[in-house]
């Protein structure tokens, strides 16, 4: 007798503990980050952020470290994903 094992990842499940752990993760960010926008600090500009972003992209090889990701304003968010999506912009 053969058993299937039956202990496979499901997807969604995998994607509600993911969520889960992205809200602490975020919450960690902001604290360690003062809720600034950090590329705006970097040219001494203060910005309240709005978002958590990976500094190197995922689709850059970046990983989900607390040391890849920081806080953005609004404004630095989106030039963030405009940063993020130009290798996949193929075919739109
Ligand atoms: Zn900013």
């Amino acid at each position: 007798m053969t058993t299937v094992d039956t202990k496979e990842v499901k997807p969604w499940r995998m994607n509600d503990q993911s969520a889960g752990t992205w809200r602490r993760v975020r919450d960690r960010i902001f604290h360690r980050d003062l809720g600034r926008c950090q590329p705006c600090l970097k040219i001494g500009k203060f910005s309240r952020a709005m978002k958590i972003e990976h500094i190197k992209p995922i689709a850059h090889g970046g990983g989900d470290e607390d040391a890849n990701l920081w806080v953005v304003c609004r404004r630095c968010h989106v030039v963030g994903l405009q940063r993020a999506a130009l290798p996949t912009q193929v075919g739109e």
